[in-house]
């Protein structure tokens, strides 16, 4: 019996951030077998002369919680070369079921997913009904926040908090990696550092990290620095500091700063990762980017682009000022207006300096993550579907940020060490088969804000737990993904 598939003398970077290695690559069932000179028959050979042999790309930073069972085949991830997905980000977390429904259906109009019962339940659909991608699943505190108490801008009562911690107990034991906070939505906002504390004290030896998308990325961005590493120092886990970026002309360089904030916890003895998408502007819900409409915010109402407005589609597209003048409004009352028709719109911001996007990724402590809305019915922000190999082609071989292998590190192997995913993020014997092929000297993001599925080019082959999902740009449909559980500790 030969393997199932070879990948004969690839240029294999392994994930680790070591120079590649020219080799063959066997699959057989879902793992790796063997990484050298392999001989003897196999059941599909496949010559990788001169094609880049990596290890799939773990997408630390996703909001494809309901994806991943409404658009199961998540091909818009795969032809990117991801095999796995991080859902639960930005304290918008997958259960309990219907109040996570409420966080989530700004990204699915009209849709209905699967009735599941809690953190388990959720696993249990992946189990039953699998996605293309594998599934690795944060606690989102807003969700548990929202189930335990409202929209109350209050602190916790005792049972309230109470609550909470027997929800995110049920979220440990069923296997999530870790606990997001988004503290600029509802109702994340009101929490206060110290019920931070108390909650992620709970995640304390459990191996699970801190995710948070801060409560200020503009001028207060080292407070909000600061507040996460606290909160990470206090409960003793790991910090992941969510989209690390400066929004707001006012706020630009600030990087700098916050970059050496997060060196100087790291050299203290903190684990402090941040993961960043490859682009100057961000996306979010419309409702959280009016903030960015008042005055010396740093924006103008023109950085504001509608993505998703499925009232009203002829919107898509078109910036907050275009729609004011339509309307024949300010753009504040313009964006209310817009909010009245769909309070589910999306909005794509352009808020970023590009030398502050250099900086951050080129900075030790970045890995990658698009914090793509896959709101597919409609003009999603490109870092939905282009991000890995926007970093491969424009920042790493155009620009060089950083090498081919730092790159792939950055997309492997320190994202599955951060997330605790074993046997995850490496090109080595025994690791599972998730697997990306691709040309380093054409590979390159294709999407634009106007046309933002096209997918990108230079990416030959992927696989996910030794199957192909992806060939040449065409999914195959087959669906070969699993929930990750977070491994004993
Ligand atoms: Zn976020």
């Amino acid at each position: 019996m030969g393997y199932d598939i070879v990948y004969r003398d690839a240029t294999v970077y392994d994930g680790s951030g070591s120079a590649a290695i020219t080799a063959d690559v066997a699959v057989g069932g879902d793992r790796i077998a063997e990484v050298g000179t392999v001989s003897g028959p196999s059941g599909r050979d496949v010559d990788a002369t001169g094609l880049a042999l990596t290890p799939g790309f773990i997408d630390v930073h996703t909001h494809d919680d309901f994806a991943a069972m409404l658009h199961p085949d998540m091909a818009f991830k795969s032809l990117g070369g991801v095999t796995t997905c991080i859902v639960g980000n930005c304290g918008m977390g997958v259960a309990p079921r219907d109040t996570a429904w409420k966080l989530g259906e700004s990204f699915h109009p009209g849709a209905t997913p699967p009735e599941y019962d809690g953190f388990a339940g959720y696993f249990e659909v992946l189990d039953e009904q699998p996605p293309g991608v594998n599934i690795g699943v944060l606690a989102g505190h807003g969700t548990i926040r929202l189930e335990a108490m409202g929209t109350e801008p209050a602190a916790p009562t005792p049972p309230q908090m109470a609550a909470m911690k027997s929800l995110l107990g049920e979220a440990v034991e069923a296997g999530v990696l870790g606990l997001s906070t988004g503290l600029v939505y509802e109702p994340g906002r009101h929490a206060t550092t110290d019920e931070l504390i108390e909650l992620a004290s709970e995640l304390t030896g459990t191996g699970c990290l801190y995710a948070t998308h801060m409560r200020d990325e503009g001028v207060g961005l080292l407070d909000s620095i600061s507040e996460a590493l606290t909160i990470g120092r206090a409960a003793d886990i790991p910090v992941q500091i969510s989209h690390h970026k400066a929004n707001g002309r006012t706020a630009w360089g600030l990087v700098q700063q916050s970059l050496a904030l997060i060196d100087d916890a790291r050299a203290a003895g903190q684990v402090v990762h941040a993961d960043q998408y490859p682009y100057t502007a961000g996306s979010t819900i419309l409702s959280a980017a009016v903030q960015w409409l008042e005055p010396g915010t740093g924006l103008e109402p023109s950085d504001l682009v509608i993505a998703s407005c499925a009232a009203h589609p002829s919107w898509e597209g078109r910036s907050i000022d275009a729609v004011a003048a339509e309307l024949d409004c300010d753009p504040r009352q313009a964006a209310a207006a817009v909010l009245v028709e769909e309070p589910n719109t999306t909005v794509v911001i352009h808020s970023m300096d590009e030398d502050d996007v250099r900086t951050v990724m080129a900075h030790p402590s970045t890995m990658i993550g698009s914090d793509g809305l896959p709101t597919l019915h409609a003009k999603p922000h490109p870092r939905l579907s282009n991000t890995f190999a926007r970093v491969l082609g424009h920042y790493a071989r155009e620009l060089g940020v950083f090498d081919t292998a730092e790159a792939v590190h950055r997309m492997t192997g320190m994202s599955a060490d951060a997330f605790g995913l074993v046997d995850r993020g490496r090109v080595r014997a025994g690791a599972f088969a998730d697997l990306v092929l691709f040309d380093e000297a054409t590979v390159v993001d294709r999407a634009t804000y106007a046309d933002p599925l096209r997918m990108p080019t230079g990416i030959s082959e992927v696989v996910v737990n030794g199957t192909v999902v992806a060939s040449e740009g065409v999914h195959t449909g087959a669906r070969p993904g699993r929930g990750l559980r977070r491994a004993a500790t």
